[in-house]
């Protein structure tokens, strides 16, 4: 299990660490808390033991802290420091090194990663003194998370709102990984796609983007820099990948050529096939005794087909799937043939399968060698093996 160090200091946003904690123990990182004297005012030593299920270290001279776990031990027994968030002082006193507290004697001691989540008033953030600790502390390797622009406390608008805690967790997760696609680029397609007929229609499919998102955070899991261009889901966006939103094939063909190069490639996503040839900017009125319109349909581009081509750019892997009602396998294996990738997964979506929207799937992999047929599983095992085979493919 990974750990993470978690210093808590004087500030209003550590009311977000608390989330924090909570979103990393979730994705099962192990959290012991820190809490300066000035984060002790925000948040208090119990509701962090309660959601780290850890003691809180607060005080460089507590013998019972100390017994517990002496400081310099402390310092290295997790595999990350965060300190989120990091105050103004608690920057300065990073920068010219000082060692007055237990949190920031930890900070000198420790041989492992730094995050800092800076989070202060927009005019403390862009304070030369403030700029001049900032790039020290980069200089040092310390990786920072922010701060993000927005209204303030205070009420002021600006640079210094700490960030959101999905998005710190989503910098824990990229630096803790030392999985086996570590320095490995992967874009990921999920979802539909909602192609308009006019400005208030469109034409989508029932496809949920489980599979997709779940094949995204399999790959953030072993490690790899993950794209992940999704049409419309209403999946939260997986931690730790680069989200992008599109609507139409044609937006996720042009965000999928704009994340290349990449080393691996899977299109998940139920493309549609065609899109309404012209698109009215009014809305399409019905009249009495009019008869029905008839929609006539362009084809789109094919994203898998296209990344598939062979060419410079050409990721070295790449995956597409392939839902079909009937003769699955058959089509599947011409499909993949047609498409020009290297390992197709295919299942089956005819009336009675349910895996349109569901959590479960049974995919059979169709690579040039074989065509193995997986059992039934959650789409989330689907992705946690895919992720093994790609990696061993790497390997
Ligand atoms: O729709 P089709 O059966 O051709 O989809 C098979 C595979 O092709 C899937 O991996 C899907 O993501 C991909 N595809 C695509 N662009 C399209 C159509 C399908 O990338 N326009």
């Amino acid at each position: 299990m990974k750990s993470i160090l978690l210093i808590v200091s004087g500030g209003i946003a550590a009311y977000k660490s608390l989330e924090l904690v909570r979103l990393a123990r979730k994705q099962g990182i192990e959290v012991t808390a820190v809490l300066t004297e000035a984060g002790a005012q925000f948040v208090t030593p119990l509701s962090l033991q309660a959601l780290t299920e850890n003691q809180v270290y607060t005080n460089l001279f507590s013998l019972t802290d100390e017994h517990a776990m002496g400081h310099i031990a402390l310092s290295r027994a997790a595999d990350l420091v965060v300190a989120a968030p990091a105050s103004a002082d608690f920057l300065a006193k990073m920068a010219t090194g000082q060692a007055n507290d237990l949190a920031t004697t930890l900070l000198l001691a420790t041989n492992k990663p730094i995050l800092v989540a800076p989070a202060m008033n927009v005019k403390m953030w862009q304070h030369p003194a403030t700029i001049a600790n900032i790039a020290t502390l980069r200089a040092r390797g310390v990786t920072l998370i922010g701060p993000e622009d927005g209204e303030m406390a205070c009420h002021d608008y600006g640079p210094g709102r700490m960030s959101e805690p999905a998005t710190i967790l989503a910098a824990i997760l990229a630096s803790l990984h030392q999985g086996p696609l570590r320095g490995h680029h992967a874009i990921v397609t999920s979802g539909p796609t909602f192609e308009p007929i006019d400005p208030v229609r469109y034409i989508a499919n029932r496809s949920s983007g489980k599979q997709g998102h779940a094949i995204a955070a399999a790959l953030v899991a072993a490690g790899a820099r993950v794209t992940l261009v999704s049409g419309p889901v209403a999946l939260p966006d997986p931690a730790g990948c680069d989200v992008i939103h599109v609507e139409t094939a044609s937006q996720m063909l042009a965000a999928v050529e704009a994340a290349l190069p990449a080393d691996i490639a899977i299109c998940v996503a139920a493309v549609a096939d065609w899109r309404p040839e012209s698109v009215p900017t009014g809305k399409i009125k019905k009249s009495p005794g009019q008869t029905a319109p008839t929609l006539s349909l362009a084809e789109n581009p094919d994203i898998l087909a296209t990344l598939a081509a062979p060419g410079p750019s050409r990721p070295r892997l790449v995956i597409g799937f392939a839902a079909e009602t009937d003769d699955l396998l058959a089509h599947a294996t011409q499909k993949r043939l047609r498409k020009g990738c290297d390992w197709l997964l295919a299942n089956h979506v005819g009336i009675g399968s349910n895996v349109l929207g569901a959590d479960r799937n049974q995919v059979h992999l169709i690579t040039s060698e074989s065509t193995e047929s997986w059992p039934p599983m959650a789409k989330t095992e689907v992705a946690a093996k895919l992720a093994t085979l790609i990696a061993g493919y790497f390997s």
